[in-house]
């Protein structure tokens, strides 16, 4: 765990013995849970510390000076195994963490994980975001969507910025194609309600390639017809119509 820990001091998070000893228990469920069904392609050690635990703990650069993710109404959209919403859990046990996963197998893993590591105050819903932003005790009710690794920007925006209040954030996780993505999803954003906050590189210990957190800022509520039914946004991304 020596790659993790000094990952985290560099983002200036301190790892304590009790986080190592749950990081280290999810990462065993992970390898285990693994060899019966395909829950993620990283499965060395290094990997799951650092692509997984170490990606997700970077979420907290996205914290601005002052603010902190306890007491917060925090969903993680497309969470697969748990990344980024389970690592920032376990260090910020006063998130109040929802976990939304399209698919009954990882969904079934979460909950085994969660029970295990004792943790409170974590939903699992199985369920599609396109159906949660449309129920009104999901919709406009966070004060963060975060997601890594489930859309194109575009597509991540219609999926995110309903679920999130006015007043509240959108992070997404993205690599080094983050500002072009941003780029041909501004005029979705802004039918949405968004509005891009700010991009933030982060580098990680032992990773060439440079990630992003994408934030964006819900300053209007989003029209009633976004998102639209599950599998369009997907299928149409918002785009602006070309005269
Ligand atoms: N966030 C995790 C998993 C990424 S894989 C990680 O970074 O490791 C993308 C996941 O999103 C898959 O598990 C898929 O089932 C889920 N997903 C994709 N579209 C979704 C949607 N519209 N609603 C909910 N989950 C979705």
């Amino acid at each position: 765990m020596e790659q993790l820990i000094e990952g985290a001091r560099a983002l200036q998070i301190r790892l304590t013995p009790e986080h190592l000893e749950a990081l280290r228990i999810y990462q065993h469920m992970l390898v285990e849970f693994n060899q019966h069904f395909n829950l993620t392609a990283i499965t060395d050690d290094e990997g799951i510390q650092i692509r997984h635990f170490l990606d997700s703990l970077s979420c907290f650069q996205a914290l601005e000076s002052g603010e902190r993710f306890s007491g917060k109404a925090v969903i993680d959209v497309g969470t697969g195994a748990g990344f980024p919403g389970l690592p920032l859990k376990l260090l910020c046990p006063g998130m109040k963490l929802t976990l939304l996963e399209a698919t009954a197998k990882k969904v079934s893993f979460l909950e085994q994980v969660t029970a295990r590591l004792g943790l409170t105050d974590v939903t699992i819903t199985h369920g599609r975001a396109e159906e949660l932003g449309q129920q009104p005790e999901h919709r406009e009710h966070y004060d963060w969507a975060i997601a890594r690794a489930v859309a194109d920007m575009p597509i991540l925006a219609e999926y995110l910025l309903p679920l999130v209040k006015v007043g509240g954030r959108v992070l997404a996780q993205k690599g080094e194609g983050a500002p072009a993505e941003v780029q041909r999803s501004e005029w979705a954003i802004q039918q949405l309600g968004g509005r891009v906050r700010r991009l933030v590189p982060v580098e990680l210990r032992g990773l060439a390639e440079t990630r992003y957190l994408v934030i964006l800022d819900k300053v209007a509520a989003t029209p009633p017809q976004y998102p639209r039914r599950p599998g369009m946004p997907n299928k149409r991304p918002l785009m602006p119509k070309v005269a």
